[in-house]
Order: structure tokens, then C-alpha cells, then sequence
């Protein structure tokens, strides 16, 4: 098992610190597990399906099957592997990493610093988490745990970075099985509280159920018998339910140290006892083994000592066959003790010498305190007053030290819970306050989106409303337009006329300037519709107004009047110079030859002109003067010009007399 080979490691040093050897042979020994776990068959290359399957593999139910059922999973992972796929490649690479070498430690590492290095050049971070992990495995078994720190811390601070929560609790729960063997208690239980805590959140409650044996080991070695009692508790419920019946022993074989400690002798011994049924199961005499010790030193404590003897025997015999030579103090201290139990304080002595020198060696103070206490016992029973005495004295210093050790410790894991508390409640507070600024921001961008749409619309209407206007403006001046224009003939009508004049009138008399107009008839029109037909008569009227127009200047206004009469307006004119131009267009009148005329259609105008004169009350007064003029002509002949007032024939004046006639070129 991948992760359970990493554990495997720091369980099997945690043990031995207590003296205790427990070995799990991952690879060999954990019978079938998890029976409930399915396998899935048939594998077509795709990436959900790898990722389904890789995940319950990584953290999921398959992740507490044995190796080799582990290693078949592998084959199938690599079946559903994506072709070109570089990222899953290297998850399953780091599956294998944990997997694939099985007694080949420094393989393992070489394997794990590679594909490491190359996670890293590819920056793909659950890669590279996966195999700092495993680094640090190989590392632990190559040097010491102490040197896998690194590899862990690395790890964890990866999956912090990249809010990896169950990478980020399996890297606490390595580090917390490290601090455990180290014998850092408090952070080690720390650590693996809070990975426990990850773990459950997140509902890994494979992973969650293996951190328990560990945080029971913990609380049970600083002290907390309940606490400790209560985790071993729910590891043994979690691996009888899952079949790990490895950890099932040592689980049970925990829980009697702490009956045993706690002074529950009777209850310690039947817990034990099973815990030897359990081991028997396993097959492992290094399990027996330790189950056989823990007998024995419970039979100890209830004065059975001829019954712990045996035991000891036993465990004696199991460690020789396992070929484990780490339990000789424990097994002397054990066996001193029954035999000061029994009376024998001099052969007693003698164990309690070779135990202090394994001790010694092992450096365990806890055992080493306990033995000071035997042996000074036995000393004094043994009339040795003075070494017994010296015994007691190195038992208290022990004491002191050990106690003083075991508070300085928890004091550690509640500044260490304290500070991981802290921190969470921080985060809580940070990702709280920006869940409420992305909300913010999210409300804000609504109101601006609403209040773009709003400005939107309102262009959109604002627009519509001047295209309503400028339609209203150009239709009532085109109406104002239509009003004083002539529709025969596009020139003013007698309203423009009437409208142009006045204003002219008064601006002449204001600037002093002379003012002349000119009133066009027809000659003989009549008899025009007569010959050709009415609308030849309204073309001639569209002709004769065009060409008057045209000889008119820019500042001057021609308007018609009524049927076949106009009215020029010149401005700035005296009635010398409107009879110049009256002339001028009475000559092109009756040069006209217009094409879609009837060939033969020629027309002439009789002309009026009249002065704006100081009397003049207004334009009524002026047309009538030259209508007297008009009339005047006509009278004479028609085609021709006649001024008022003087009543000079001023055509005849000018020496441009027509001929009189009709306008029909006879
Ligand atoms: P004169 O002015 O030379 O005395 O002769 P005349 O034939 O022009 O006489 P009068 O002014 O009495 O006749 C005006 C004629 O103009 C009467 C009418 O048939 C014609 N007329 C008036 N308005 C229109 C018009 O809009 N179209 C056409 N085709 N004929 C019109
Ligand atoms: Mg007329
Ligand atoms: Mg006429």
C-alpha cells in the first residue's frame, strides 16, 4: 500500500521506541482486505475513468487494499491512461513510486527524486506533492525520519499553496507519525488531529479511519488516557469494519497498554489477551511476540508471577524466531520484576543490569525510570541501603525529568492546536470576507450592467425623439414651404409674394434704398388653352416662369399671383432698372420654343412696372400701380413694357416696342 508504506514506516519506529516491535510486512503480510471494493473490469482509455479510479486508489476504499491487489489496480490505471497524457502519466508514476519497489529502497528514491524533478519542470503540483511524499518515505528508511521532514514539509506547503486538502492532510499525517517517532508528542498530535479533522470534512473516511491508531498512540503517550482509549476505540470499530486486521492487533495491543497504565490491570490482561488471539491470526512472530510481552508485564502488575514467567518465555521464544533482538531490556525488566515479586531480589538484580545496559543503549528514559525503581526496590530488600538509596535518587531525577518532558509537551500540542485553531479561524474569516467582496463586486457589476442597459435605452429614445423632431421640423418647413409656393410652377404664390414683399418694403425704407416690381400677364392666354388644351396652357405657364426666374437676379422674388399673372420684386431697383429687366424678360417670353410644346405656340407677356413710392401704404398700393401699367400695356397692344406713374410707355421709351399681336405665331 502506497501511503500505508509510508505509515508502515513511522508505525514500525514508534513501536520500538516503546520497546514493542511491531512489524507490518505490507507487502507480504495484510491479508485481503475491503472486500466490499470492486474492481472494475474491462478498461476503455479515457479520463474520467482513470480519474475515478485513480482517486480510489490515492485516498478512496481502494487505498486500503494489500500491495499486490494495489499493483493490479496499477495495470488497469495504466490500461485507462489517455495516450499523450503527461499529467495522469505522472500520477500513476507516483502510485507506482509508493508501490513498485517493494525491498528496493534506494530504487524507490532514485524513482521518486526523478519524477519529482520533472513534476516540478512541468509544474504539474499534485504530481510533485505525491512525490515529495514518497521521497520521503525512502528517504526515512535510507537515513533517518528526521531527514524526511523536508520531503513532507515541502509537500505540505505545496498543497497548501495549490488548496489541496487531502494532500495537505496526508502530509500532516506524515509529519505527526514522524514527530511521533521522534517522540515529539505535542506536535505530532497536533498535526494528526488536524489531519483527521481534513480528512473528515472532506469525507475521506478511509484515510480518516487510518490517522486514528496513530492520534490514540499519541494522547496515550502524553498522558491522556481517555482520549487516547477513545481513538483506539473507534481505529479498532474502523478496522474490524474494513478487515485491516494488521492494525486491528496493534490497535488492540495500544489499548491494553493503556488499561495497563492506567491501573486497570484485569481489563488490561483480557485486552491483551486478545490482542495475542489477533496476532496468532497474522502469523507474524513479531506480533506474538509483543502480544506475549504485554501479557506478561500486566501478569506482573495482578502478582501473577509464575504465569508471567511463562509468557515471557514465550515472547522470549516468538522474538528469537522472528529474529528481532530489540525487546532483550524489556524482556530482563519483565522478568526481574516477577522475580522480586517472588522474593528473589538477587536474581532479580541481575535482569535489572541487562535491561539497564539495552535501555541504556536505547536511550528511553520512561523505561529507564521504571527500572531505577525496581532496582532500588530490590536493592533495599536486598539489605543495600546505600546503592538502594542512590537508585531512588536517579529514579526521582528521572521522574522529575520525564514528568517535566510529558508537560512540556502537552503545553506544545495545546500551542500547536491553539495556533492551528487560530489560523483556521483566520482563513474561515479571510475566505468569509472575500466571499462577501466577490459578492460586492458581483452586485456592483449587476447596477452598472442595469444602469449601462438604462443609459442605453435612454440614448435609444433620446435618439428616436430627435429623429421626431428633426421629421417635425423638416415637415413644417416643408409645410411653411408648401404653403407659399406655387405648386404649377415651383414659384412663390400670391401668400409668398405678399409675405416677401412686405418685409422687402420695409427694409427698403429703412435702408432708403428704391424698391420696383414688375406685373406679368399673359397675352391672350385664353386662346392658347383654346387651341392646344389646358394642360399645353399650364406647361407655357411652367416655361414662362422658368424663364423669367432664370433672368431674374438672386436678391430678386418672383411670385405668381393668380391664374396666368406674375409679380417680380426687385429689390435695390429704381423703375429704370425694372424696366431694363422687365425687357429683358419679355424678350426671352417670346424667344421661348420649348420641345414639348406644340410647334407653332409662341406667347408673349405684357408688362407693368411701378416704383415703391412715399406714399405707398403698403404692397397693396404698389401691385395697383403696376397693374395700371399692365393694364396700360395691354391697352396698347400687348408685349410690351409700361411704366407707372409717369405713363411712359417705356418700352416704347427704350426703343424696344414690340409688335402687338396675339401669341400665336399666325
Ligand atoms: P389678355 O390677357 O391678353 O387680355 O387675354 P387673355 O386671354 O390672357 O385674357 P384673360 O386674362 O381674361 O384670360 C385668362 C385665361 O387664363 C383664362 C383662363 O382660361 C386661363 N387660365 C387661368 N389660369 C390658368 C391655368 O392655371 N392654366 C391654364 N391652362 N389656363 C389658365
Ligand atoms: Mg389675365
Ligand atoms: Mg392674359
Amino acid at each position: 500500500m502506497h501511503w500505508h508504506r509510508i505509515k508502515w514506516l513511522s508505525h514500525l519506529l514508534v513501536c520500538a521506541a516503546v520497546g514493542i516491535g511491531l512489524v507490518a510486512d505490507a507487502a507480504a503480510s495484510s491479508p485481503p482486505v475491503s472486500e466490499t471494493a470492486s474492481i472494475p473490469s474491462a478498461p476503455i482509455p479515457s479520463e474520467t475513468a482513470f480519474d475515478a479510479l485513480f482517486k480510489r486508489l490515492d485516498m478512496g476504499d481502494l487505498s486500503e487494499l494489500d500491495t499486490p491487489r494495489q499493483l493490479k489496480i496499477l495495470v488497469q490505471l495504466q490500461q485507462l491512461l489517455p495516450p499523450g497524457d503527461a499529467h495522469r502519466l505522472r500520477l500513476l508514476d507516483s502510485q507506482r513510486c509508493g508501490l513498485g519497489f517493494v525491498n528496493a529502497v534506494k530504487e524507490g528514491f532514485a524513482f521518486a527524486d526523478t519524477k519529482l524533478a520533472e513534476a516540478l519542470q512541468a509544474k504539474d503540483t499534485a504530481a510533485a506533492i505525491r512525490f515529495y511524499y514518497c521521497r520521503s518515505g525512502y528517504q526515512s528508511s535510507l537515513s533517518t525520519s528526521r531527514d524526511a521532514l523536508g520531503d513532507i514539509n515541502h509537500g505540505i506547503d505545496l498543497a497548501r499553496e495549490s488548496n489541496d486538502e487531502a494532500m495537505l492532510a496526508l502530509g500532516l499525517e506524515l509529519r505527526g507519525g514522524v514527530y511521533s517517532y521522534l517522540g515529539i508528542h505535542g506536535k505530532a498530535l497536533a498535526d494528526l488531529l488536524e489531519a483527521q479533522r481534513i480528512f473528515t470534512q472532506n469525507e475521506l473516511s478511509e484515510a480518516a479511519g487510518q490517522t486514528l491508531q496513530e492520534i490514540g498512540i499519541a494522547y496515550r503517550r502524553l498522558g491522556y488516557p481517555d482520549k487516547a482509549r477513545e481513538y483506539l476505540d473507534q481505529s479498532i470499530e474502523h478496522e474490524q469494519r474494513v478487515g485491516d486486521h494488521e492494525s486491528l492487533f496493534s490497535s488492540t495491543l495500544q489499548l491494553g497498554f493503556v488499561d495497563d497504565e492506567s491501573g486497570h490491570y484485569a481489563t488490561a490482561l483480557v485486552t491483551q489477551q486478545h490482542a495475542l488471539e489477533l496476532a496468532t491470526a497474522t502469523g507474524d512472530h513479531q506480533n506474538t511476540g509483543s502480544a506475549n510481552l504485554a501479557i506478561a508485564s500486566v501478569l506482573v502488575d495482578l502478582k501473577r508471577y509464575p504465569e508471567a514467567q511463562a509468557a515471557l518465555q514465550s515472547a522470549e521464544a516468538d522474538f528469537a524466531v522472528a529474529g528481532d533482538a530489540s525487546n532483550v531490556g524489556m524482556i530482563a525488566y519483565e522478568r526481574g520484576r516477577a522475580l522480586a515479586g517472588l522474593g528473589q531480589h538477587h536474581q532479580a538484580l541481575d535482569e535489572f543490569n541487562h535491561a539497564e545496559t539495552a535501555f541504556d543503549a536505547s536511550g528511553n528514559q520512561r523505561y529507564q525510570e521504571r527500572l531505577h525503581q525496581a532496582k532500588a526496590q530490590s536493592l533495599e530488600a536486598s539489605g543495600q541501603p546505600v546503592p538502594a538509596l542512590a537508585e531512588y535518587k536517579r529514579y526521582l531525577d528521572l521522574h522529575e525529568q520525564v514528568t517535566r518532558q510529558r508537560v512540556d509537551q502537552q503545553a506544545q500540542m495545546l500551542r500547536e492546536q491553539f495556533d492551528t485553531d487560530r489560523s483556521n479561524m483566520e482563513n474561515t474569516r479571510l475566505k468569509t470576507e472575500q466571499t462577501l467582496k466577490d459578492r460586492q463586486v458581483e452586485a456592483l457589476q449587476v447596477v452598472r450592467r442595469w444602469q449601462q442597459t438604462a443609459m442605453g435605452l435612454l440614448a435609444i429614445l433620446l435618439g428616436l425623439l430627435a429623429l421626431l423632431v428633426i421629421r417635425q421640423l423638416v415637415k413644417v418647413r416643408s409645410w411653411k414651404r408648401m404653403a407659399s409656393i406655387d405648386s404649377l410652377t415651383g414659384v412663390a404664390n400670391r401668400r409668398g409674394v405678399e409675405h416677401f414683399t412686405g418685409a422687402a418694403m420695409r427694409h427698403a425704407r429703412a435702408q432708403h434704398e428704391p424698391l420696383a416690381v414688375l406685373a406679368l400677364d399673359i397675352d391672350r392666354f385664353k386662346n392658347i388653352n383654346d387651341s392646344f388644351g389646358h394642360a399645353a396652357g399650364d406647361r407655357v405657364l411652367q416655361h414662362i416662369a422658368h424663364a423669367c426666374q432664370e433672368a431674374l437676379r438672386d436678391g430678386d422674388l418672383l411670385g405668381r399671383t393668380g391664374g396666368e399673372e406674375f409679380l417680380a420684386v426687385l429689390p435695390r431697383s429704381t423703375i429704370d432698372d425694372a424696366a431694363e429687366v422687365a425687357e429683358r424678360l419679355r424678350k426671352r417670353v417670346e424667344a421661348l420654343a420649348p420641345e414639348d410644346l406644340p410647334p407653332g405656340l409662341r406667347t408673349t407677356i405684357s408688362i407693368g412696372v411701378a416704383q415703391m413710392s412715399a406714399q405707398d401704404s403698403g404692397f397693396a398700393d404698389l401691385e395697383r400701380r403696376a397693374d395700371e401699367a399692365l393694364y396700360q400695356a395691354k391697352a396698347e397692344g400687348r408685349n410690351r413694357v409700361v411704366g407707372a406713374n409717369t405713363n411712359q410707355e417705356l418700352g416704347t421709351a427704350i426703343g424696344t416696342a414690340a409688335t402687338t399681336g396675339s401669341g400665336l405665331a399666325s
